[in-house]
C-alpha cells in the first residue's frame, strides 16, 4: 500500500491499481497533428490538448484545498495517461455534484489531478504538474 496526502487526509491507495503504462493504447491515439499534454516529471503523455473542456463555463480554475494549498486545475474530457487509484468521495469536492478520485501519472505515479464523476466524468489536472497545458 502507498498513501497520498490529499486534502490534508491520508488516503490508502491499493497499489495493485498501478499498472505499467499501456503504450499500445496510447500509440493508437498517436497522431503527428495532435498535441499532448505531458507529465512534467517523466514526460509521459497524459491527455490530448484537444480534449480540454469547459466545466461550468471555464476550462481552468484555481482552487485551495483545506490544507491551504492552491492548485491550478485544467479540465479534460479524457486523460488516458493517468490512472484513478482511490475510491470516489465527495469530501471537499470542488465541483458540486461530482465525486473525485485521485489521478496519478500511469508511468511515474506522481499525483497529477483528479477524476471527477457525477452526471458525467472529467479530469481536473494540476497545471503545474504538466507541460503543454
Ligand atoms: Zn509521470
Amino acid at each position: 500500500m502507498i498513501t497520498a496526502n490529499i486534502y490534508s487526509k491520508q488516503l490508502e491507495i491499493n497499489d495493485s491499481f498501478l499498472k505499467p503504462v499501456v503504450e499500445d493504447e496510447l500509440n493508437l491515439k498517436e497522431d503527428s497533428d495532435k498535441k499532448w499534454v505531458r507529465c512534467r516529471n517523466c514526460h509521459n503523455k497524459i491527455a490530448l490538448f484537444s480534449d480540454k473542456i469547459s466545466i461550468n463555463e471555464n476550462d481552468s480554475y484555481i482552487f485551495k484545498n483545506p490544507a491551504g494549498i492552491f492548485f491550478r486545475i485544467a479540465c479534460f474530457a479524457n486523460a488516458p495517461g493517468s490512472i484513478a487509484v482511490s475510491d470516489f468521495t465527495d469530501e471537499h469536492t470542488w465541483f458540486t455534484g461530482y465525486r473525485w478520485s485521485i489521478a496519478l501519472c500511469r508511468l511515474c505515479h506522481k499525483h497529477i489531478g483528479w477524476l471527477y464523476s457525477g452526471s458525467d466524468e472529467f479530469y481536473g489536472l494540476i497545471a503545474d504538474k504538466l507541460s503543454g497545458v
